[in-house]
């Protein structure tokens, strides 16, 4: 017996070739492939209407969140360049706390729209100090905007956005805004948007959400909407206030990615039956036995279990051992995807993602394969 009695019967399909364990795009359940071959429907008629509703209450519900959500068109970065569009005025000093190269990513965005970042960075493989945080936000008044990643998907660290959350709320009326990056969690981890306080949090349909890629999702706070009204860089495919409206009548500004969002009506269908509480500790649990697992074949860890992400992995290469040959070999020998390191991290660590659809019947496959592929190492 290798799943939990909640475990629901739409993760045992087994229709995969292969054994994709990159940090998106995941695989996608029976029902949701099912889901997006759906014939096309008009995009200004009442079906989907009725589609883009049940798709913004189901994820204000996955969100934990009463505010709005919105449904844009675009992949995780276009929902990141959204939140610079409609939150930052060209010279506004923005806080940017960046734990790897996602973080730096966001940090790059709000740059090139001319804000005035400042770089908040910590050690790759640790998350951001919580009192240099703090510290950060009470040295310098006015910033405008603090950009957070929830879950660093370059290391596999989650941050501690309550705490986060409660340094930006300390400052009182004039607070800045607090954006997160939970492209990799949301879905997988819990992050209850209001009762944590976060104003705009990012994700996208391809990450836990076992869904293609082209959607992203935005919640956007009542403090963060009075920030968009003051907020003046040029916006109009990205243009929230824009989203917004048209999410009143039931609609998108402009054509939706209609086949993903078949697919996410499904998947949030199953997502919301297995229930909230349980596909997070489903997570959690396989992230403990995948750590566990590699341990024991002898293998480091990037992140501490403390600050560990529930929906990836870092695994540290082994003295000797060649990552780039590993991954190959991976797939070749075993047809199991895993993803390697990024920036500074590349050749030092592969990335093992869990989430979504995954079970720890694949997970096994892909340890045994590891077992088998890297020299013996295993501890008595
Ligand atoms: C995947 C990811 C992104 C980028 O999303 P795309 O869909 O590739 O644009 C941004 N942030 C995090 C944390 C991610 O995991």
């Amino acid at each position: 017996m290798n799943h939990s009695d909640t475990d629901p019967a739409y993760l045992f399909f087994n229709g995969n070739k292969e054994n994709l364990r990159i940090p998106g795009p995941t695989p996608l359940p029976g029902p949701v492939l099912e889901a997006i071959g759906q014939q096309m429907i008009n995009h200004r008629g009442e079906e989907f209407c009725q589609l883009f509703r049940r798709l913004t209450a189901n994820f204000q519900t996955c969100f934990q969140t009463k505010g709005d959500v919105l449904i844009l068109t675009g992949s995780g970065t276009g929902g990141l360049e959204a939140t610079i569009a409609n939150l930052v005025s060209p010279g506004d000093p923005v806080l940017s706390v960046v734990i790897g190269y996602f973080g730096d990513r966001w940090a790059d965005i709000a740059e090139a729209f001319g804000a005035r970042v400042t770089k908040l960075k910590f050690p790759q493989g640790r998350p951001a100090d919580v009192e240099a945080v703090e510290e950060a936000l009470r040295g310098k008044t006015g910033y405008k905007l603090v950009l957070v990643t929830h879950n660093e998907t370059s290391t596999g660290v989650t941050n501690d956005v309550a705490a986060i959350a409660q340094a930006v709320h300390s400052l009182g009326r004039e607070r800045p805004v607090l954006a997160v990056d939970a492209v990799s969690s949301m879905g997988a981890m819990n992050l209850p948007v209001d009762d944590l306080g976060l104003d705009v949090v990012v994700t996208a349909s391809q990450k836990a959400w076992m869904s293609p890629p082209g959607v992203a999702i935005v919640s956007v706070s009542p403090y963060a909407w009075a920030a968009v009204e003051k907020a003046r860089s040029p916006r109009f495919y990205w243009d929230f206030q824009s989203a917004k409206r048209y999410a009143e009548k039931g609609q998108t500004p402009a054509t939706p990615a209609l086949s993903v969002l078949y697919g996410l009506d499904r998947a949030l269908e199953l997502i919301l039956s297995e229930g909230l509480p349980n596909v997070f500790a489903r997570h959690e649990r396989l992230t403990r036995y995948v750590r566990r697992e590699l341990r024991s074949l002898g293998l480091s860890l990037l992140a501490p279990d403390e600050c560990a992400s529930h929906t990836l992995t870092s695994v540290e290469v082994p003295e000797g051992v060649e990552a780039k040959g590993l991954i190959s070999d991976l797939y070749a020998r075993h047809k199991i995807v895993v993803a390697g390191g990024q920036g500074s991290l590349a050749g030092k660590i592969i990335r093992i993602a869990h989430m979504g659809y995954v079970t720890q019947r694949q997970l096994d496959k892909l340890l045994a394969a590891l077992g088998e592929l890297l020299p013996c190492r295993s501890q008595p």
